[in-house]
């Protein structure tokens, strides 16, 4: 095992496991940047937060002989021991006594525009601990720094889990097994992302099954559940009262488990979409960073005939523009249903309805009461054998092929990225082919890849297909 560094820390806060691959591999950004990583090489420098930098002798080291010199502020530090290396962003001075003198230092972070802030938090606490060793007082307060400025935030008192963190890291420094691997949300942005896939494939790794949350994992493994063919056989439908007006259909990830193993799909219950007037599908792009929302994709079928309209924003600014010609735009129809696949775009009409002017208000609630999720319909009736039922799983299930190789909705961010940067055309016209594609495929029939049908939308060719549904 290499030391405990930074980079370790901060991945940490992302995976464990992250924390360990980096422990034992003891590899350093720029070691990755050299072997051709390429999520590193593509990644938008706001969402690779680590930041490990190389041991360097110019580097002030953190030590009390350091501290006592009583500077304002101490910027790029080390602090070097022979299990450890960890690198300070920067040190504050503050009142309250220390073993360097009448005051004390609490640690400086940088942030990365992506890292969450129970994320930031947590290395600011497990620097804290490390800085308690230095001076004989534990900080109480951290200060993030975000583009140019500084805001100050209060540490958990005892810095409990910054200790425990801490501690963690310290024992699978000296363990030569790896904690248990577990998927999560970072997995798409992480340079480790194909080991570990592959690895969990291998495995037949519970956490493969995407929305199986991690205390229902480490439940199932208590219960002697580790993979997800032990997991398939132990699929049991709750009974419904014959009293219960709207009963409850929750997904079963077991039964999910189960299509997975029989290689089959299952449909439990009986999925209704019942849509009115002409279908609009409707799918966003935005910029989890600023919240914002830079273009809007409209695939509508009306009278037989499929249409497609986009609308694009150059910077936020233009966002309010294209919302207000998006809305104007469904006014013109008498009837309609939206159709959206997730969450996202709901909430992104919320929030936008926040910014618009007061009369598109009501427009913004007419949508909404007009919208239908599919994937909440597919969620809780259809189990393709799949991992997950992201629309681009189920489609490519189904036999659609993608617009480009590599578009994902990471990728999606590189090219607006791209775009703000460097107005390059050919990322906009990639972000509004894809955009337009994840539209489409709500509403294609299979191996249909070059046209635009207007009849058929893929749920119901779903629900058109036989299938068992294991029912008690
Ligand atoms: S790919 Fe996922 S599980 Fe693997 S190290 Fe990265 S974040 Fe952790």
């Amino acid at each position: 095992m290499g030391k405990l560094t930074r980079t370790a820390i901060e991945n940490f806060t992302l995976c464990k496991y992250k924390a360990y691959l980096t422990l034992a591999k003891g590899r350093y950004p720029q070691d990755i940047e050299k072997s051709g990583a390429s999520t590193i090489e593509t990644a938008p420098q706001s969402t690779y937060i680590s930041c490990e930098v190389s041991e360097n002798s110019d580097r002030p080291n953190v030590t009390v002989s350091l501290l006592a010199q009583g500077q304002n502020l101490i910027l790029d530090a080390q602090y070097e021991t022979e299990s450890a290396f960890i690198h300070f962003d920067g040190l504050v001075k503050v009142d309250g006594k220390s073993a360097a003198g009448g005051f004390h230092y609490i640690p400086l972070s940088y942030a990365a525009r992506n890292q969450r802030h129970g994320g930031r938090k947590l290395v600011l606490e497990m620097l804290a601990v490390i800085l308690e060793e230095v001076q004989g007082r534990p900080p109480e307060k951290g200060v993030i720094r975000y583009n140019g400025r500084d805001s100050q935030i209060t540490l958990a008192r005892g810095l409990k889990q910054g200790r425990r963190s801490l501690q963690t890291l310290i024992d699978m420094q000296q363990s030569s097994s790896p904690p248990a691997l577990l998927l999560n949300q970072h997995c798409n942005v992480c340079e480790f992302q194909d080991q570990c896939y592959a690895q969990a494939v291998a495995e037949d790794n519970l956490s493969l099954l995407r929305g199986l949350s991690e205390p229902e994992i480490v439940r199932l493994r208590a219960k002697g559940i580790f993979t997800i063919t032990q997991y398939s056989y132990t699929f049991a439908p709750r009974r419904v009262s014959k009293r219960a007006k709207n009963p409850k259909q929750p997904r079963y990830f077991a039964l999910q488990a189960r299509a997975i193993r029989e290689q089959r799909i299952f449909v439990h219950g009986t999925p209704t979409l019942s849509a009115e007037g002409c279908r609009v599908y409707m799918d966003f792009e935005g910029t989890p960073d600023d919240k914002s929302y830079y273009l809007i994709g409209l695939h509508i079928v009306h009278d037989g005939t499929a249409n497609r309209v986009s609308f694009w924003a150059d910077d936020k600014q233009h966002e309010i523009q294209i919302f207000s010609e998006m809305l104007d735009y469904l006014g013109a129809f008498e009837t309609y249903t939206m159709l959206h696949y997730g969450a996202y775009e709901i909430r992104a009409l919320r929030r936008m309805q926040r910014r618009l002017p007061p009369s598109y208000e009501e427009k913004v609630n007419e949508v909404i009461k007009r919208s239908i999720n599919v994937l909440s319909v597919i969620g809780r009736h259809v189990y393709f054998p799949l991992y997950s039922n992201s629309l681009k799983d189920v489609a490519r299930y189904l036999g659609y092929c993608w617009s480009a190789a590599k578009a994902s909705g990471y990728q999606s961010l590189i090219w607006r990225q791209d775009w703000v940067e460097n107005r390059n055309d050919g990322a906009k016209s990639e972000l509004i082919r894809y955009n337009m594609r994840t539209v489409w495929l709500f509403n294609v029939s299979p191996n249909s890849s070059n046209s635009y049908p207007a009849s058929k939308p893929f749920l119901l060719n779903i629900t058109a297909t036989a299938w068992n549904i294991p029912t008690r």
